[in-house]
């Protein structure tokens, strides 16, 4: 994805939770939302006054997850959610502030920037920063099957040169081929062969496949 990418996604959702350390050990979040990006990244903006900025400048790490479907939740009659399509975007990594002359020269040639500069002038205590080195991942969701054959759609990305690792679990060489795990992957995300193999973008990494390998040939992520 490309960074435009990534802030059309957050756009489309609208208002993200924002989340930063609180200093005493806890974590905080908020509703926010990203106002532009650029070669640097994804720009947002908050008062001085408040604890989000001071989070910001304190930890410089801000991690934000949002969500975009097509409609509520309905639960049928035995109470299982039956979700419509749609995505979720999450990306994590590290802020910095812009001083008012960068803001401003990126407001000559930025729209989304004269709309910071507007707000600056109504509330002097406005600070800009920007999420400039991060990864993320868009979870794009389909369980219906309605538009696909595959419930999910996975992909991850890095920008400023942070890192990802890639979705899903991971099947090692012990595996023995016995087609066990194929039974119970809803998710439509392992591949028969010697050794069988996980399409990480399909994987939701729920478990089924470690539960009931015989050969414990499945590599969890969690411990
Ligand atoms: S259950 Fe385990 S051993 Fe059997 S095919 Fe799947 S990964 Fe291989
Ligand atoms: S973790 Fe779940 S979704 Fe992923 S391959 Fe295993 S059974 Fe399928």
């Amino acid at each position: 994805m490309t960074i435009e990418d990534v802030y059309r996604k957050f756009d489309e959702i609208g208002c993200c939770s924002f989340a930063t350390p609180d200093g005493h050990g806890g974590v905080e979040a908020r509703i926010a939302h990203f106002f532009a990006y650029g070669d640097e990244g994804l720009y947002l903006r908050t008062m001085d006054v408040k604890p989000f900025y001071r989070q910001l400048k304190e930890s410089g790490r801000l991690a934000v997850c949002g969500e975009r479907t097509e409609a509520k939740v309905v639960f049928d009659e035995d109470n299982l959610p039956l979700f419509k399509p749609g995505y979720q975007m999450r990306v994590s990594g590290e802020v910095r502030e812009l001083s008012m002359v960068e803001v401003e020269a990126k407001a000559a040639h930025d729209r989304n920037f004269n709309v910071a500069v507007h707000d600056i002038a109504k509330y002097p205590e406005t600070r800009v920063l920007v999420l400039h080195r991060f990864h993320g991942e868009l979870y794009d969701y389909d369980y219906a099957m309605a538009r696909r054959d595959h419930k999910l759609y996975r992909e991850r990305f890095a920008f400023g040169g942070d890192t990802f690792e890639e979705p899903g679990l991971r099947i090692t060489d012990s595996c023995i081929a016995c087609g066990t795990c194929l039974e119970g992957c809803s998710f439509k995300a392992i591949v028969p062969g010697e050794p069988y193999t996980i399409l990480g973008e399909r994987c939701d990494e729920c478990g089924n496949c470690y539960h009931v390998c015989p050969a414990g040939a499945v590599e969890g992520k969690g411990r």
